[in-house]
């Protein structure tokens, strides 16, 4: 088998769950007990704007009591020591990779720790609470988390998809597969002629597009191909 040289990796709330913070799906399609067009679509921000912003409120305030695990490690350590190139995309909004070490991180989904403006669409860094009341200091329009709902468009989707194309060797983390555009791209890398590797605790609706799936919890699988890839580079120099 060829060595791979640029690797795409995709990850989902499966590399976080291990560090405490709640999946989508975990039970029955609620995310902490809510229904996700309730908390995560621009309706249920019309509907209720206090709801949805106590909802993010509460998840940005759990942040600082989560720590990364040895599968944010993993990742962070490969993208410092693979001798080529690696994209490290990201559909959680934590910043549990961030604080593992890597260099280089897509959030396509947004960030908990950002606030946008809903009128002139500045970004900017947010560690507190947001409420209605809460204005943009440049001007005066109303903070909302930084946070792709659905039917938002995703971020980032030209570099992504540039690098999805050049990639030979496309790595799918702890996602169900069920949010599009993401669950997608294991398709795309695989039309490009990249090997698709899964890693989840079960089998998932995308698996059957992947040339190989690794079951069990990302904090042991991550980190033993982690070692197996560097090791593999290191037998070639
Ligand atoms: P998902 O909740 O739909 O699926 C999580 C997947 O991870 C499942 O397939 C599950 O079997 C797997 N999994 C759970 N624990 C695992 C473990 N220890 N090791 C390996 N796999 C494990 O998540 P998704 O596919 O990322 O889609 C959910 C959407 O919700 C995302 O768009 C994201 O923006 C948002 N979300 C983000 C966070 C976060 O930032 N941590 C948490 C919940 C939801
Ligand atoms: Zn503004």
């Amino acid at each position: 088998m060829k060595t791979p040289s640029r690797l795409f990796l995709l990850t989902g709330a499966g590399v976080s769950a291990e560090s405490g913070v709640a999946t989508f799906r975990g039970a029955g399609g609620l995310w902490e007990g809510h229904r996700i067009e309730e908390v995560a679509s621009p309706e249920g921000f019309a509907a209720n704007p206090a709801l949805v912003q106590r909802f993010y409120n509460d998840r940005r305030r759990l942040l600082p009591t989560a720590s990364p695990n040895p599968a944010h490690l993993a990742i962070a350590r490969l993208q410092r020591e693979f001798p080529g190139r690696v994209t490290l995309v990201t559909q959680n909004v934590d910043d549990l990779h961030e604080r593992g070490g890597s260099p280089e991180v897509v959030h396509m989904h947004g960030e908990l720790l950002k606030a946008r403006c809903v009128f002139c669409k500045r970004v900017r860094d947010w560690s507190g609470d947001l409420d209605e009341e809460t204005r943009c200091g440049d001007c005066g329009g109303q903070l909302r988390p930084h946070i792709v709902w659905f039917g938002e468009m995703p971020l980032a989707l030209d570099a992504i998809f540039e690098a999805l194309g050049a990639c030979d060797l496309f790595a799918a983390i702890g996602t169900s597969g069920q949010v599009y555009p993401a669950a997608g791209f294991v398709e795309m890398a695989s039309r490009h002629g990249a090997r698709c590797l899964e890693f989840n605790l079960e089998s998932t609706a995308t698996s059957p597009h992947f040339d190989e799936s690794r079951t069990g919890p990302a904090s042991r699988t991550v980190p033993a191909w982690v070692e197996e890839l560097l090791e593999c580079q290191d037998a070639e120099a």
